[in-house]
Formats: structure tokens, sequence, C-alpha cells
């Protein structure tokens, strides 16, 4: 059966060894009381919560789904009570400024939290998941009267917030939105249109909904330059409905516990939000920040992928191994993790979660560090290196989370693809984070073009920087000048490859486009070279005995022999890129 543990013990390894947090922490005036002993029982606390609320609700809602009837939603049976409890433990406020009533916690621990809620349960993480970026969207770019209003809601948990982009014809391209906004005489605007796929746009956790709405003026420019951001509430302050109708929820291939809505806004009342026509400036604080959460979705899904098949593959016995580890007793059929080809997907599955959560938490960091550290220089380059992750970190985790799945269910065999297994679960509910948020096409061409092309390749000269730095420190420590070599290898091929990128470019507009997917594939794969070589130098600081110190080494000499020559495939494809593409 699925089941699900907070990895506590990684997590800590991520956070005192790989990162240093405690010692930043220590730096930073904001977060000088916060210790590692804190940080920990507040992770062990968000384990018993995902582990013993969330998870025993995962595939029951899968199951049940969501239901509407007259506009209204019911989600899966015990989701409401979850929230209830989630937010009697203060969990909604746990990254909110103290000044403003929250904890005052770093975005580091809250970035461990969201893995779990996602590991735990995907579809119920989605109704809180946009709770962080609405709060510091409306902090940077709501009228102070706003913010006194609604954001004490959005950090106690009392109402829950949605992000409406999405129409019928406006996806990717959110320029082609038409929903509209007519000011009004007491500085307030009412929308009228329609929103399609909008999570939790309707749902029974709370009791008002807070909509943050991207709509057109009447006198808006064409295209993206005409949006607006509004925020409008489900119902207005003396409980009375505001024109929100729900007009129906979508049945779907994963995620099924979480309410995907077409809402009708019909002359709704709402504010603005930041500057009219630069609704998209305002919404993109709030989206950095769901970006970020999609990406942890893909490593709660491989980390809960990597628990379940490692468990499996420890009952199922079948054939004789050609070989067994010391100790192991010769019997008729062996467990099939002794088998060559299970072991190899399951080093891929420890590899790519343990991986991912170093990344994951370094860019979480960095956003403590681009707000708090007490340098300005450090805080503008961590901010320079947070932006040019964030794209990496929605595409390249979630097409992991799936990809992993995949593998996970494999090693189930035939059991994988039949419900019971529920790893068939894990892969149908990963799928989604390749494709909201910003698909991860639109990643790539993020990433390419305006995050390296963009700034001249500033910010990518930053990321060469880290793995040049890990990569001389490695070398001096016993057991590491193996991953180090390689690791100093690779930025200057990727030097030397974003050189060429900027002149190909210059040559051939079309040409970055075709290589953005390739291309951001490859900056995955580096950050996860960057991740095993840190965590094999930093193994060395585990005392002798501790299994996690072996484990490390041996995960980075998988990683380093087995996953690392993919980026010479990506390498090449990007080069290869320069050939046209035919249309059909
Ligand atoms: C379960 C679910 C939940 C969602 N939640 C929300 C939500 O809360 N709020 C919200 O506003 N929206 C939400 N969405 C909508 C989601 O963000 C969109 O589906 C997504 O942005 C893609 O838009 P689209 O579906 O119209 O696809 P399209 O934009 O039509 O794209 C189709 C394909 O073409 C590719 N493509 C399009 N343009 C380009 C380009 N320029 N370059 C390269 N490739 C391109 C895309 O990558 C994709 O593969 C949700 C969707 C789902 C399914």
């Amino acid at each position: 059966m699925w089941s699900y543990q907070a990895p506590l013990r990684d997590m800590q390894f991520v956070l005192e060894h790989w990162l240093e947090a405690p010692e930043a922490w220590r730096r930073s005036p904001a977060f000088e009381a916060l210790d590692l002993p804190l940080a920990l029982q507040v992770l062990e606390q968000a384990a018993r919560f995902s582990q013993g609320v969330l998870a025993p609700l995962n595939a029951s809602g899968d199951r049940q789904g969501c239901r509407w009837a007259d506009g209204q939603v019911s989600t899966p049976e015990g989701f409401a009570e979850a929230y209830r409890a989630y937010v009697e433990g203060g969990w909604p406020a746990l990254a909110c400024a103290e000044a403003l009533g929250g904890q005052g916690l770093p975005q580091l621990l809250d970035a461990a939290l969201q893995e779990m809620l996602y590991a735990s349960n995907h579809a119920w993480a989605m109704y809180t998941g946009i709770a962080h970026g609405a709060y510091l969207c409306l902090k940077t770019h709501g009228a102070p009267w706003l913010q006194e209003r609604y954001l004490p809601a959005i950090i106690s948990g009392a109402s829950l917030p949605t992000m409406c982009l999405t129409e019928p014809q406006a996806g990717s391209d959110v320029g082609l939105l038409r929903c509209r906004a007519e000011p009004q005489a007491d500085g307030s605007y009412r929308l009228s249109g329609s929103k399609l796929f909008i999570s939790g746009g309707e749902h029974d956790l709370t009791d008002n909904i807070l909509h943050l709405v991207l709509a057109r003026l009447p006198d808006a420019p064409e295209g993206s330059r005409g949006i607006s951001l509004f925020l409008v509430p489900k119902r207005l302050e003396q409980g009375q409905d505001n024109g929100v109708r729900c007009d129906g929820i979508e049945h779907k291939m994963g995620i099924k516990g979480s309410a995907t809505c077409s809402l009708v806004f019909d002359a709704a009342q709402g504010w603005l939000v930041g500057e009219a026509n630069r609704g998209l400036a305002a919404m993109f604080v709030m989206m950095n920040s769901a970006r970020l959460h999609v990406g942890l979705q893909g490593l709660g899904h491989v980390e809960a992928a990597w628990q379940n098949a490692l468990a499996y593959a420890g009952e199922r016995q079948q054939m004789r191994a050609p070989l067994r580890p010391a100790g192991g007793a010769a019997q008729a059929a062996d467990p099939i993790r002794y088998h060559p080809a299970m072991r190899r997907v399951l080093l891929e599955l420890r590899a790519t979660s343990e991986g991912l959560r170093a990344i994951g938490y370094w860019v979480a960091h960095l956003l403590d560090q681009a707000e708090h550290h007490p340098e300005p220089l450090a805080r503008r380059q961590a901010d320079q290196l947070a932006q040019l992750l964030t794209p990496i970190i929605k595409a390249f985790f979630t097409e992991q989370g799936f990809r992993q799945a995949s593998n996970a269910l494999q090693v189930f065999g035939g059991y994988g693809y039949v419900a019971e297994f529920a790893i068939e679960q894990t892969l149908r509910d990963s799928r989604i984070a390749m494709i909201y948020e910003g698909s991860n096409e639109i990643q790539a061409n993020d990433l390419l073009l305006r995050k390296v092309l963009g700034d001249g390749g500033q910010g990518f000269a930053l990321l060469l920087e880290q793995l040049r730095d890990e990569a001389g420190q490695g070398a001096a420590v016993a057991g590491c000048a193996g991953f180090a070599r390689p690791l100093a290898d690779l930025a200057e091929a990727l030097q030397g490859l974003v050189g060429e990128v900027q002149q190909w470019a210059l040559e051939d507009a079309e040409y970055p486009y075709r290589a953005a997917g390739d291309f951001l594939a490859l900056c995955g794969l580096s950050l996860l070279a960057l991740a095993w070589a840190r965590a094999a130098r930093v193994s060395r600081n585990l005392p002798e005995g501790d299994p996690l110190r072996g484990a490390k080494l041996a995960t980075a000499g998988f990683f380093f022999s087995y996953l690392l020559p993919q980026v010479e495939q990506r390498m090449t494809a990007v080069r290869n890129a320069r050939a046209a593409l035919a249309f059909i």
C-alpha cells in the first residue's frame, strides 16, 4: 500500500551541511532567534501533520474527487477537517512577516513544509499552495487599506486565495484575455467575464475566497501591456455574495480532490492591486513563488515514488539475482531490489530525490538571502541567481516528478498499473505540474531568452561560479576529487556553449526557441551535478559510522557514472538545434 514518511534526516542534512543554513540565520538579524534544533522541531511537526492527516486522505480523495452542485463545490471527505487542523497549527503564517502577524520563519522552512504537503497529498495542497504567493503579491503591490483588510485573513488561513489568469481563449498567452473591469465612482471596479481552470475557485474549506484576477480596463492597450490585477472577494465585508459564480468543475486525469473551476464574474466588485495596466508585473511576484511551489510538487512526487518503490522492491521476490549483498543468503528467489536493473532504477530515484531537494531548498534559501542578507551585494546576487533558477526548478523538477513516478511504477510491475497500489495515482497526479503555472515550454523560453541571453549571460556567470567554487573545494577533499574534476569540466563546457548560443541567436532569431528545451534540461542536470558533488564533500562532516555518510558517497558515484552522461546528449542537441525544424 502507498505510504509516506517525511525524509527528515535528509532534510536536516541539506539544512545543516549542504546549505549551512544555521550559519546564515545567525548572520541575519531577521532570523537570529532561529537555530537548527528549533528548525527541526518545526519540520517534525510538519511531518506529523503530513503523514498523520494528509497522507491517509490521498487515495480516498482521488477516489471520491470533488462534487459540484448548483454552484457549490464539496471537497472529498476529510479535506475540510484537515484544513482546519492546518490553520490551527498556524501553518499558513509560517513564512509571513512577524510585523503582520506571521511567524517570520525563512522560506527555506516553508519549502520543506511544501515538499511534505505535496508528497503526502498533492490535491489537498493545491488549496493552500497559492496562499504564500498571494501574501507576497498583496504585501508588495496592494494599497495599505487593502492589505489591512485582507492580509490578516490570508496569514491566519481564514480565507484562501486563488490566481485567476486563464480564460478559454487565453492560456499560455494571457495577452489574449478579455475579462473587463469597469471603474466605479467609489474607486472600486466591477469585473465581468469568464475564467477557466481556476484551482480552488470554489470549495468548502473557507467561507470567503479571495480571487486575484487579471482583467482589462476599458481604455487598456491590446495584449499583455493592457492587463491589470484586481482583488475580488467571493463575499464582501458584510458577508454578501459578490457576483462570482462557479459554473462547473473539470473531470481530470489526476489531482481529483482539487477543484478546478470555471468561474463567471458578473459585475463583481474588486480593487486594483498595483498600477493600472501593470498587472503582469504584480502577478509575477505571485507566479515566481508559485513556480517554486510547483517545482516542489515535482520533488514531492519523486520522494513519494522513491519511498514506495524501495519498500515494494524489498518485499517482492522474483528469480535469483546474479549477486547478493554481503550476508544475503541464497534463496529460490531474491527480492527484486537485488537485481541490477532494479538497483539502477532505485538509485536513480534516490539520486533525483535527494539532489532535487538540495537544489530546491537552495533556491528558497537564496530568496531568504535576497531579502535578509546584511550585505547589499549578496542580496542582489542571491536575487539574480534565484530568478535564473526559478524556471529550471519549475520545469526540470516537474519533468523529473513524472519521469520518476513512471520509473517507480515499473518497479511494481503489473501491480503498479492497478489502482490498489496507488503508484499510478502518483504518475497521474504528477503530470499536471508540467503544464500549469506556465507550461514547461514557456519556462524553457523564459530561461534561455530572458534569463540567459537577455542579461548577456551575467546571471548564468553566477551559476558557473558556484560550480567552479564547489569543484575547487571538492578537489581538496579525500574521495571527492572524482566529482570535482567533471564538475569543473562541466562549468567550462557550459561557458563555451553559452558563448556559441549567444552567437547563433544573433544569426538566427528562431534558434534559441529550438534549443530552449534541451538547454533547460542541461541546466537541470548541471544543478544535480552541483548537488551531488557538494553532498559528497559535506557528507565527510558526518560521523564515520553514520550510514548516510556512505550512502551519499555511493549515490554521488552513481550519479556521476550513470546520469551525468546525459549532459553530453543535451549539449549535442543544443548545438544541433541550429538545423531548421520543418513545419508540420
Ligand atoms: C488542473 C489545472 C489547474 C489549473 N489551475 C489554474 C489556476 O489556478 N489559475 C489559472 O489561471 N490557470 C490554471 N490552469 C491553467 C493552466 O495554467 C493552463 O492550462 C496553462 O497555462 C496552459 O494553457 P493552455 O492549457 O491554454 O495551453 P496552450 O497555451 O494552448 O498550450 C498548448 C501547448 O502549446 C505550447 N505552447 C503554447 N505557446 C507556446 C510558445 N510560445 N512556445 C512554446 N510552446 C508553446 C504549450 O507549452 C502547450 O504544450 C490550470 C490548468 C489545469 C489543467
